[in-house]
């Protein structure tokens, strides 16, 4: 049991180093020199920081690829609260590619990739805030097991633990657990249910990866004393690879897409600095591992492997890498008869490695579809090939499918550069769970995934299901190799294209939107897509919706022919009359069965192809809401679903570029919408700043939601003093009170109370101003805990005839959540002055 677990752990590790990518890893032979290199050098160190793109890519690299060291970062959460610059996922499924963006950077620096339950739930002040959303005690419990996991001889910390508010809540978390947990690993009575898989791990070090940026500036930073500090010159050249280590570090961190984190490198030093803050100073202040054995002495046996191993490295071949085949062998089987067990599974899984690429050894086993349901049978096409001399023999496979008798194979050998072929079929268990990364299959908290396998914990990914290992003789050693099953195309314009092979449902469905707003009684129709994860799927939908609510007709037939296909329904709902929400699922029953869940494809060049199994919900709003005015123009910025947001609540929306706002054009409108950070991003509209403002002096209504203070591209935001700072409201359930309680914006069309904050998600907002001029009347006041109260969230001026709104409440992020309060507050900004048009109406409320 305590071998099994732990080897599945670190093969799964080991193997999504090579295999998971889209192609399959072919080192040449440098690269297979540095993966000897490697083996000899027994030594690790953990990278620890919070998030996707914390970690510092040029240090990772340069102690995998440098010093030879085993190399993590473990990254407490997803990033699921990031922004997504590359595509429209977010949370969750933003979490599922930066998760892999991480994987595949860990392949270019030769890292490995490990992460927590702790969910980025987005901008933390402070690490109180932090460890209370989280639940501080699962989460160093998952620090603590990774160490005991991975075994580090060194950890260093990107952030500093003792700094709490100088940064996200999150880094300096990342930093206390990480200094809580160096002294707790080794303690047994700390967490002991974990002492079934792994062992007590004290590691002998840790470090601060600090630079001038945490003193200041770098002038306090050559003053600061620096007795504590190691100093390494990440810099180095890479002769085998025409590479310096920069330039990795930098191919490596440019594959953070999707938070646009693209890099470039450099050349010559480039200093880093790590200041100790556990254990002894090193005597050598350039080396993290002296006065610790990173040699084949420090495990029990190795010295006989070190004797061979480094005579392999010394004698390697460039030309001809199967001529260290024999004695790489004859360290395997000594490898084998290691008591360790944390280093006999480490380094039979690399000299297993190097052996099948000393050999130009390709075993593939390829599906005929890139998935298949639970109970199918699928046709395998295996191929082997030996591209040297060695003297290998295959002797059988062995397929990981339930329930199935033992395949007989015969023997034969691998005969140097001639391909062999066999076809099977795996049979995928009636009980088979779909793939689906495995920390969203069950709902958590804001702050914590919920796992219920513990064995799972930590890992990057879902272990792939469906194996097939070869067992072959090598020099007459049965050496076995497991390899996932793969599905791989043609494409004409990307060439050879992979893809993980998946079990998916028989059937899931969506409905097209996933917030629907409901502005009066008036029944709206939607769409319900049901996808075919099989062919011939015959059944019906019903659609799960709350009880006020009626949604006809009861159900529908589906039958599609193809897996793979897809049937629109169309659907009609019908309102309550009074404001109300909820949520509605589409369920499809198939046989007994019934699916309402969706199934998400998320496809991208630089990552695998992944596929994420969520609950399908669409959430339907009734709001009660009144609006003046019909015409909006918006005046986009970084980009935000505003605009389709009013579209919902029955406004016309025009987007207005800025060459074309004039006077004639501003008044065609009611009202004009600024977008997010619009003065941030969009170079010319200052130039257009004066017809905005006359536009507003004539009658006119100008809304401008949040820009960032920093890097502003016109002073001239408002037409009365505006001074935009960085006071946000982080917590979403901050109180909310009314500054102006009788001001026409928080009175019409809409009365606003505070039941229309109820229910926002993320933050309040950002970005408030601290100075304005009398002109502006703030609304609000809210502020976050042990903070002053912020009152720059909604201003508004009278300019003219009309009005001037500057607003930092996070509408961008309210509106797609579906929060009804967020419409009605904002029906009321466009609104704002259009009183008399409709008296009669306002006098009945
Ligand atoms: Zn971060």
């Amino acid at each position: 049991m305590h071998k099994k677990l732990l080897f599945s752990f670190l093969a799964i590790a080991i193997s999504s180093y090579s295999t998971f990518a889209q192609q399959p890893k072919k080192p040449n032979s440098s690269e297979i020199y540095e993966s000897i290199q490697k083996l000899n050098f027994l030594g690790s160190v953990l990278y620890v920081a919070a998030h996707p793109d914390d970690e510092n890519t040029r240090l990772i690299s340069y102690m995998s690829n440098h010093l030879k060291a085993r190399t993590a970062y473990l990254s407490l959460t997803r990033g699921d609260g990031g922004q997504n610059l590359i595509g429209p996922e977010i949370r969750e499924l933003l979490g599922v590619i930066r998760t892999q963006e991480l994987l595949t950077a860990r392949r270019i620096d030769g890292g490995e990739q490990r992460f927590t339950r702790a969910n980025d739930f987005g901008y933390s002040k402070h690490p109180d805030e932090t460890l209370e959303i989280w639940n501080k005690d699962e989460v160093l419990s998952d620090v603590v097991l990774a160490i005991r996991q991975f075994q580090p001889d060194v950890i260093i910390n990107r952030f500093d633990h003792r700094s709490p508010g100088s940064t996200h809540g999150h880094h300096t978390s990342s930093a206390m657990l990480s200094v809580e947990a160096f002294d707790l690993a080794n303690n047994a009575s700390v967490y002991p249910e974990q002492l079934k898989t792994v062992s007590p791990w004290q590691p002998k070090r840790q470090f601060f990866n600090t630079s001038w940026w945490f003193y200041g500036s770098q002038d306090a930073f050559e003053k600061a004393d620096k007795t504590n500090l190691l100093s390494i010159d990440t810099g180095v050249y890479f002769p085998l690879n025409g590479l310096s280590n920069p330039e990795i570090a930098a191919l490596s961190r440019s594959q953070h897409k999707s938070q646009g984190f693209g890099s470039s490198g450099s050349r010559g030093e480039q200093m880093e600095y790590i200041e100790l803050i556990n254990g002894s100073l090193p005597t050598d202040k350039t080396n993290i591992f002296d006065g610790i054995d990173t040699s084949w002495n420090r495990i029990k046996g190795g010295k006989a492997i070190g004797d061979i191993l480094y005579q392999v490295e010394k004698d390697y071949d460039f030309s001809n890498p199967s001529s260290s085949i024999p004695k790489l062998v004859e360290a395997y089987t000594l490898i084998q008869d290691l008591e360790n067990e944390h280093w006999k599974t480490i380094k039979s899984e690399e000299i297993k490695n190097i052996i099948a690429n000393c050999a130009g050894l390709f075993l593939e086993v390829v599906a005929n579809s890139n998935h298949a349901t639970a109970n199918s049978k699928v046709p395998l096409s295996i191929e082997m090939i030996n591209r040297s001399d060695a003297n290998i023999m295959f002797t059988g496979l062995q397929l990981k499918d339930s329930g199935r008798k033992k395949r007989l194979y015969k023997r034969f050998p691998l005969k140097d550069n001639i391909e062999e072929n066999l076809k099977d079929t795996i049979l995928i268990s009636s009980r088979q769970l779909p793939t689906t990364p495995y920390w969203l299959t069950k709902k958590g908290t804001l702050g914590m995934y919920k796992v219920e396998d513990k064995a799972l914990i930590g890992h990057p990914e879902t272990p792939r299901e469906y194996t097939v290992t070869f067992k072959l003789e090598i020099n007459q050693i049965p050496i076995e190799f497991t390899r996932p099953i793969v599905y791989k195309t043609n494409d004409p314009v990307k060439g050879e294209v992979y893809k993980p092979f998946e079990v998916i449902p028989e059937a899931s469905a969506k409905v097209s939107e996933k917030v629907i707003i409901f502005e009066n009684d008036q029944q709206k129709d939607i769409e319900v897509v049901v996808k075919s994860g099989k062919d011939n799927l015959e059944g019906y939908v019903q659609i799960a919706h709350p009880q006020d609510w009626n949604i006809y007709p009861e159900k529908q037939k589906v039958s599609i022919a193809n897996s793979g296909q897809e049937q629109t329904l169309v659907f009609t709902v019908v309102p309550p009359k009074n404001q109300s929400e909820g949520l509605i699922t589409p369920m499809v029953h198939v046989g007994d069965q019934v699916f309402t869940r969706e199934l998400i494809e998320i496809d991208y060049d630089h990552i695998p192809f992944q596929t994420v199994l969520l609950p399908s919900e669409s959430k339907i709003v009734r709001l009660d809401i009144k609006k003046r005015g019909e015409n909006i123009a918006y005046i986009e910025g970084a980009g935000d679903v505003v605009p389709e947001s009013l579209q919902q609540i029955g406004y016309n929306v025009v987007i207005l570029k800025p060459e074309d706002i004039n006077t004639e054009t501003l008044s065609r409108f009611d009202a004009v919408v600024v977008g997010i950070r619009a003065y941030n991003t969009v170079e010319n509209l200052k130039y257009k700043q004066q017809e905005l403002f006359d536009y507003v002096a004539n009658g006119g209504n100008m809304i401008v939601q949040y820009n960032t203070s920093r890097g502003l591209k016109t002073n001239n935001l408002a037409p009365y003093k505006l001074q935009l700072f960085r006071d946000r409201v982080t917590d979403e359930f901050a109180e909310v009170t009314f500054l102006s309680p009788e001001h026409p914006l928080l009175n019409y069309p809409n009365k606003i109370t505070t039941k229309d904050f109820e229910g926002w998600t993320q933050e309040r907002g950002l970005y408030f101003p601290n100075e304005w001029a009398n002109e502006f009347t703030p609304l609000l006041s809210m502020h976050d805990k042990g903070e002053t109260a912020k009152e720059g969230s909604l201003l508004v001026a009278k300019h003219g005839k009309g009005y001037y709104i500057y607003t930092g409440l996070s509408f961008f992020r309210e509106f797609p959540a579906g929060v009804s309060g967020a419409y009605r507050l904002f029906a009321n900004m466009l609104s704002i002055g259009k009183e008399d048009i409709s008296t009669e109406e306002s006098l009945k409320n």
